[in-house]
């Protein structure tokens, strides 16, 4: 697997060459492997080397991994969940990235044995195709949460629009990193919301460089299935 310890080193080095250039310190910055499109020995070999944060968007796909790496790793959820799947992953995340309307939260407060640390996904581009809370609609879906106790949302989530220019991608992040500094500032103990869930391999600096604290990179940290020696 000598191409993933290459990978691994050339993320870390970018995202270390950002911190320096910007006056961010490194240790926060969460690096979510997302393992979605590996198999489960590509996947234990990404936690072999020494990558413990590790990101699924399907349910089946992530419990038949679970059942195959039996420890060491800290699990995010970043896909859409339907509702009807919630009982079935809810127990066996640490994070879910993609609390995207209020039935969902209403079904992790049914089927929750524990609260969830949960990031709101934000459809900051206005897509059709994206899922998530409008901005204008964000801080009273917040302000609901209140009522459901499993559900901590701890910050906020978006999907950059699928395009090469880079300002219309940072103009995203920014208005993320706007709209979390609004709800952290009423220090709502449900929502501490202090995080941002921003970047995948494409746009993970400018992600860094907008206060992004949990990148999500996929093929540039663990390539795909068919590469390399894996
Ligand atoms: C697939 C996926 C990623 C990673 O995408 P890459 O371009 O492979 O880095 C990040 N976030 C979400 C929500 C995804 O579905």
């Amino acid at each position: 697997m000598a191409d993933l310890q290459q990978r691994i080193q050339k993320i870390e080095q970018d995202i270390q060459m950002t911190c320096e250039q910007i006056g961010r310190n490194r240790s926060e910055i969460t690096v979510v492997a997302v393992t979605k499109e590996i198999s489960a020995a590509r996947t234990s070999a990404v936690l072999e080397a020494g990558i413990e944060q590790l990101g699924e968007n399907r349910p089946e796909v992530l419990l038949g991994k679970q059942e195959i790496i039996q420890s060491g790793a800290i699990w995010h959820f970043i896909g859409n969940v339907q509702s009807r799947k919630v009982k079935d992953i809810i127990n066996q995340i640490d994070f879910l990235h993609s609390v995207d309307r209020m039935s969902l939260v209403k079904e992790i407060q049914k089927r929750a044995k524990q609260t969830v640390d949960c990031f709101v996904q934000v459809n900051v581009s206005g897509e059709a195709s994206k899922s998530g809370v409008t901005p204008s609609e964000l801080e009273g879906f917040i302000e609901e949460v209140v009522a459901y106790d499993k559900v901590r949302v701890i910050g906020l989530m978006t999907m950059a629009p699928f395009t090469d220019d880079k300002d219309v991608i940072r103009t995203v992040f920014r208005s993320l990193r706007d709209l979390r500094d609004t709800i952290a500032a009423k220090k709502l103990p449900y929502a501490p919301c202090n995080q941002l869930s921003m970047g995948m391999s494409n746009d993970f600096i400018i992600a860094i460089e907008e206060g992004a604290t949990h990148v999500r990179i996929g093929t540039a940290l663990v390539g795909a299935e068919s590469e390399g020696d894996g």
